[in-house]
Formats: structure tokens, sequence, C-alpha cells
């Protein structure tokens, strides 16, 4: 019986699970990270390929299943935890991750924020999510689905969405449509800041505030002028600037932290 609360929708469609390790094209040695293993419909496909397979698995009640089903796997590490909070680094042994997964949907946002602050041990990511996810993930600016999430997943990685998989895929069946993203790190930063939490708090201060233009969305944080200085039309929308415009606003208010009377807050 699949939970809910654990956003269970298992994957049993063969096609689609043998496309999945297809695009993710695991090898020998590769060590690779399952989060959400569910009833191993994914990772029976994965062992196939021989990696070093970690998995990471929140349902206490699916641990013994997964155990019996690879019991011919002693290599096969199960952990089982929460992948919210997971350190993902203790899991790098030689060479960095291959992360993969089926996402449960209802915690996919913060999921990815949280990986996106350990991309440094991260070689790729390939995740399963709500089609809407991955056209947000995609989004250039000027987009319908630009914001928050988009740009900070470009910030660390490019985003590469692959193709989409349709509720019958699954049991039971979700009420959206699906797709497959790949993200690779940056081995270098197209757009590095000089303070990644102030990036982070003017690009969650401006979208909280989306349909505003920019001059009233950012207004606790720099003045009408400021932004004109730094060549930045304050007429516009949140969702038209580029990452380059942010990370460009986010250098100028921390090199200038200590004589502005608004301090960026960070929550
Ligand atoms: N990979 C399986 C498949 O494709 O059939 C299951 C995918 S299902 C969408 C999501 C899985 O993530 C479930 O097994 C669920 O129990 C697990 N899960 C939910 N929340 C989790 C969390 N915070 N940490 C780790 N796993 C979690």
């Amino acid at each position: 019986q699949a939970r809910k609360r654990f956003g269970q929708n298992f994957l049993h469609d063969p096609g689609v699970i043998e496309k999945i390790v297809r695009a993710i094209h695991p090898k020998p040695d590769e060590t690779i990270v399952e989060i959400g293993p569910g009833l191993g419909a994914l990772t029976e496909e994965l062992l196939q390929a021989n990696p070093r397979l970690q998995v990471v698995e929140l349902d206490r009640d699916l641990i013994p299943v997964l155990r019996t089903k690879f019991f011919n796997y002693p290599d096969l590490q199960i952990h089982e935890a929460d992948a919210l909070s997971f350190d993902f680094r203790q899991l790098m042994t030689d060479g960095p991750l291959r992360i993969v997964g089926n996402l449960p949907y209802n915690i996919s946002t913060p999921l990815i924020f949280h990986l996106l602050e350990q991309a440094g041990v991260v070689r790729d990511m390939h995740f399963m999510l709500q089609k809407e996810v991955v056209q947000r993930l995609a989004a250039q600016a000027g987009d319908n689905h630009y914001g928050r999430l988009g740009i900070m997943a470009q910030y660390f990685c490019r985003v590469q969405p692959l193709f989409e998989v349709g509720p019958g895929a699954f049991r039971p069946a979700p009420k959206v449509a699906s797709a497959i993203v790949r993200l690779v790190p940056h081995e270098q930063l197209p757009h590095p800041t000089k303070d990644l939490k102030t990036l982070q708090a003017v690009v969650r201060t401006a979208f909280n505030a989306r349909r505003k233009t920019l001059r009233k969305a950012l207004a606790s944080l720099i003045t009408v002028e400021q932004l004109q200085a730094l060549g930045i039309n304050d007429g516009l929308r949140p969702e038209n600037l580029t990452l380059a415009d942010y990370v460009h606003i986010a250098d100028f208010l921390f090199e200038h932290s200590g004589e502005n009377s608004n301090e960026v807050s960070d929550d």
C-alpha cells in the first residue's frame, strides 16, 4: 500500500524504467546514490550495471522489503534516513557522486535546494519530478516558470530536461505529468557571487513580490539610484532579470553591506 505522506508513486512501466536508466548510463565502479528507492524498481535496473550503489529511504517499512529483494547484492548499502537532512558528502569515497531518484513530489523543491548546497561532491543528478518543477528548473528570464528554483539551480548546475513520463507509468498514478531532468554541477561557476547568502536573500526578496516592479520588490535592500548606477532598469519585474543581474545586485550589496542601513536578512 503506497503512502501518500511519503509521496509514494511507484514506477511499474519497464519501458520507462529502462529509458531512465539508459539516460543515467551507470557504469561499474561509479558511486551512485538513489534517493527514495521505494520497492526498488529503479534500484533493480541500476544494479544491472554493477555500480557501487547506495540508497536512502525514509519509510522504515520499506527497508526490510528492500533487504529481502536485494539479498543477492550484499554490496548494496541501504540507509534508513531522511534525504532532506542527509549529508551526502559522507557517501563519497573516491570520485564524485551520481545522484538519482524518482523523488517524492511533496518535498522535491526543498530537497533540490538541499542537494544544490552539496553540489561540490556531485558529478550529476537525474531526477523524476513533476513536469512543472522541471520547467521551473530550466526556465530562463522572462519565461512563465522563471523564479528562485531555476535561478539557484542554474547558479550551480547546467539544467537539461530529458523527457516526459505520463501518469500511467506509476502506481498509484499521480495527478500530474512528470519529467526526467539532468543537473550537472558546473566545473566553474559561470556567475560566481562574492556571497551566496546575499544572492539567496536578494532572489528570495525579489520573488516574494514577483508581480511588482524591481524598484518596489527590492525597496528594502537597494535604492532606485543604486539600481540605476548598476545599469539595471528599476521598472522591470523580478522575472525579467537574469542570473548575472542578480549576482551583480548581490555583490554590490555585499560590498556595501557596512554602509547600508537596511541589512540583508536571510529568512
Ligand atoms: N524509486 C521508487 C520508484 O520509482 O518506484 C519510489 C519513488 S516514490 C515517488 C518516492 C520514494 O521516496 C518513496 O519510496 C518514499 O518512501 C521515499 N521518500 C519520501 N520522503 C523521503 C525522504 N525525506 N527521504 C528519503 N526518501 C523519502
